[in-house]
């Protein structure tokens, strides 16, 4: 087994850095209080609203990222991979610089910083081995990363990703949908994809390790 798991909204949520900055910038009303979805289709119904959005996330991921969480339960996740020794990659799709900063924040450098601020690189037992990070230019090379890391599962919030005609049908894909709808059973297939769909780091646990 030798999982990778994709990072940016599959580690780090940014949630609520959405929220906070774009009501910061006055586009949304001071109470909103919406997933980043749902802001970012609010977003992409005004006038340029495509630039705005990427302007947005070039923030998010760069500057204000010190602001942004872990998803709960992907440290339990990690814990029990490195007590059972099973290999963890990160692998992302990540641009060298957000969109339109005018800052030229190295979004790769900040990247790692955030996941050593959260105790992932900590010796003498870090949760992923520092050399286990990989950023990629392109959605392309994310997934011959993967394929080159031969990943026997991976972990992405994108359908774009894992349903991608590149992507290996012989990897375990898992498709992490946090906020997904409560009635949904704990674990879906979706058929289309061939692919597991779970709401929760707790529920991937559960489904590969078969641990409470
Ligand atoms: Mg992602």
């Amino acid at each position: 087994v030798r999982i990778g798991i994709d990072f940016d909204n599959t580690i780090i949520c940014y949630d609520q850095v959405f929220c906070e900055l774009a009501i910061d910038w006055q586009l949304v009303p001071s109470d909103f209080n919406g997933t980043k979805q749902q802001l970012r289709d609010q977003l992409q119904a005004l006038p340029e609203g495509d630039t705005v959005w990427q302007k947005l996330q070039g923030k998010v991921y760069g500057e204000y990222i010190d602001r942004a969480m872990l998803f709960t339960g992907i440290t339990e996740f990690l814990m029990v991979c490195r007590q059972l020794a099973i290999p963890v990659f990160i692998v992302s799709h990540k641009t060298e610089y957000g969109h339109f900063d005018e800052k030229r924040i190295l979004l790769r450098d900040v990247s790692r910083q955030w996941l050593d601020q959260q105790g992932f690189f900590r010796d003498p037992s870090p949760l992923v081995n520092t050399e286990h990070v990989f950023f990629e230019p392109t959605r392309e090379d994310k997934i011959a990363r993967i394929k080159h890391l031969q990943c026997t599962h991976f972990i992405d919030d994108l359908i774009e990703v894992l349903g991608s005609p590149l992507f290996p049908t012989t990897i375990q894909r898992i498709l992490f949908k946090p906020l997904a709808n409560a009635s949904m059973p704990e674990s879906n297939v979706n058929e289309a994809h061939a692919l597991q769909v779970f709401s929760s780091w707790k529920d991937i646990r559960n489904a590969l390790f078969n641990s409470n």
